[in-house]
């Protein structure tokens, strides 16, 4: 049942169309809410237009040159084929535009009015979209995030993950700058699909935050793939050449020359131009839009959730933010996110996959822990003749035998890391990990096989 007071032109209004936005104002609609969804870029948000689902079709084109390779051993007597970069762009437009025609009709057949234009707060229950106004008893921030990127002298001639997707021309040449998630998949990315690739971070050792080992094998294997990896590096300026290439300078007084230089230096929330200064919202010390376990703002009945709120910045979670809060508001089922043992996956070749803690944060947090850990060559690369290798890793809490920490560097980390979180959701302990029978021959069933503990 509509819960409209004559007061409000709708229960429920959401500024943008993203996972959490769209998540949130459908099920609220589901619920019987009135609700609008204002977008004014693309329907289905980052994720579906210049993230996870093009970055994942990007990903899979780029395995196929290793693929070519591997098949030979195999007795495949094949040539690597020609990548054709406009057939991969073109095919991939196609499959977005598609997408956003489901998130249109999803939120279309939910009953859920959608507006397409920017959103401006007018006061805290009023918000204008292409010069109309709407009132709304509440309303949910779910505007993501934006790339940032740094400035130095010639920064326009770089792109963001925003622009990368749909680059003209195929670049030969790359550099990739920064040493979080978007800037190691994309380095294999371009790795696999045949550009000359160097990936820049200005720090000793890429994925700050990871667990210790597996960025160091993360980066020995995707330095043996072909990226050049440059730490402790960083551009300077960047000059656009006579023949129309790129020239980066380099702080440690090198140059590089180039096609594409992409950005990935993090992102910021998307606040410009939202009119914040109407409404009395509180920011953190990093700019995103501070809320409570509820995610309501400073302004109670104004929400916001998603990446516009900091936190892990991943789909997934945008969603279940999206859900606990309508079922909160609108199906008297109040709800909050578990943040714990949330599974992710970086999508670098070779994949890493990671769930609960580092050995740092593990050893932090319990004090008396055990580690196990397998590295091996995967049975595929035997015949393929790849060297690169894989590599597992457990964590116990020592006191209650729970497995408080999985890691893995290797082909689908990404799909062997989601059960495993279920067994960690569950509290599982490493003697139910032991007494798992395994599946072979796979790589996975080394999880349930590892018995000594690292010395
Ligand atoms: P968004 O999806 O960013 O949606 C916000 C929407 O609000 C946008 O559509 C925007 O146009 C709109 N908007 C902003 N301001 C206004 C306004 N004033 N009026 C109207 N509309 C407005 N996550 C994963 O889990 N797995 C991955 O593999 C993965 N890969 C990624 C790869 C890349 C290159 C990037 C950039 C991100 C990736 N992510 C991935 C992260 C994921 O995309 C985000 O966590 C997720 O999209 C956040 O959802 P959201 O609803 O908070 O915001
Ligand atoms: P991250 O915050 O993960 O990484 C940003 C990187 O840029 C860090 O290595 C950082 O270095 C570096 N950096 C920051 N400022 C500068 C600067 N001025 N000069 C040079 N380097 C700089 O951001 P991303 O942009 O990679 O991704 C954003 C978020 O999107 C991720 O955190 C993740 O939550 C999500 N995402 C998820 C994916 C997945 O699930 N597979 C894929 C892609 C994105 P330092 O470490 O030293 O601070």
């Amino acid at each position: 049942m509509s819960t409209t007071t004559h007061n409000f032109d709708y229960d429920l209004f959401v500024i943008g169309a993203g996972s959490g936005g769209v998540r949130a104002g459908r099920m609220a609609a589901g619920y019987g809410a009135k609700v609008a969804v204002a977008e004014d870029r693309y329907m289905g948000g980052t994720c579906v237009n210049v993230g996870c689902v093009p970055k994942k079709l990007y990903v899979y084109a780029s395995q196929f040159s290793h693929a070519f390779d591997d098949a030979r051993g195999f007795g495949w007597d094949a040539s690597l084929p020609n990548f054709n970069w406009d057939t991969l762009r073109d095919n991939k437009k196609t499959e977005i535009s598609r997408l956003n025609g489901i998130y249109d009709g999803m939120l279309g057949n939910a009953g859920v009015t959608v507006l397409n234009g920017r959103a401006r707060f007018i006061d805290a229950h009023t918000v204008e979209v292409n010069g109309q106004q709407h009132s709304a008893q509440r309303i949910v921030i779910a505007t993501g995030g934006w790339p940032f990127v740094p400035d130095i002298p010639g920064r326009e001639l770089a792109v963001s993950s925003n622009e990368i997707f749909d680059l003209e021309h195929f670049p030969k040449r790359v550099i990739v700058v920064g040493g979080g998630y978007i800037a190691v998949e994309f380095a294999c990315i371009f790795n696999g699909l045949g550009a000359d690739t160097t990936q820049l971070y200005r720090g000793p050792l890429f994925l700050r935050g990871f667990d210790e080992d597996v960025r160091q094998f993360a980066a020995e294997e995707i330095a043996k793939s072909g990226v050049k990896l440059q730490f402790n590096n960083n551009i300077s300026a960047i000059e656009k050449q006579a023949d129309g290439s790129l020239l980066a300078q380099l702080e440690d007084g090198s140059s590089l020359a180039c096609d594409a230089i992409l950005y990935a230096t993090g992102r910021k929330p998307h606040l410009q131009d939202l009119g914040l200064e109407h409404v009395d919202i509180a920011l953190t010390d990093s700019g995103t839009i501070k809320v409570n376990e509820q995610f309501q703002t400073s302004t109670d009945h104004i929400y916001a959730l998603g990446d516009v709120t900091g936190g892990m910045e991943l789909t997934p979670v945008a969603l279940a933010e999206g859900m606990a809060l309508a079922k909160t508001l609108y199906n008297n089922e109040p709800s909050s996110v578990d943040y714990d043992n949330i599974a992710t996956a970086v999508f670098c070749q070779p994949t890493i996959g990671t769930c609960g803690l580092s050995e740092q944060q593990a050893q932090e947090k319990y004090g008396e822990i055990t580690v196990y850990e397998s590295n091996f060559r995967a049975m595929k690369h035997t015949l393929g003749g790849r060297q690169e290798r894989t590599y597992m890793k457990l964590i116990v809490d020592k006191a209650s035998d729970k497995v408080v920490g999985v890691h893995m560097v290797g082909d689908e980390a990404g799909e062997i890391i989601q059960g495993i979180a279920i067994a960690m959701k569950a509290g599982a302990t490493k003697a139910q990990f032991d007494s798992t029978i395994g599946i072979h021959p796979t790589a996975a069933e080394e999880f349930v096989t590892m018995r000594s503990p690292r010395a």
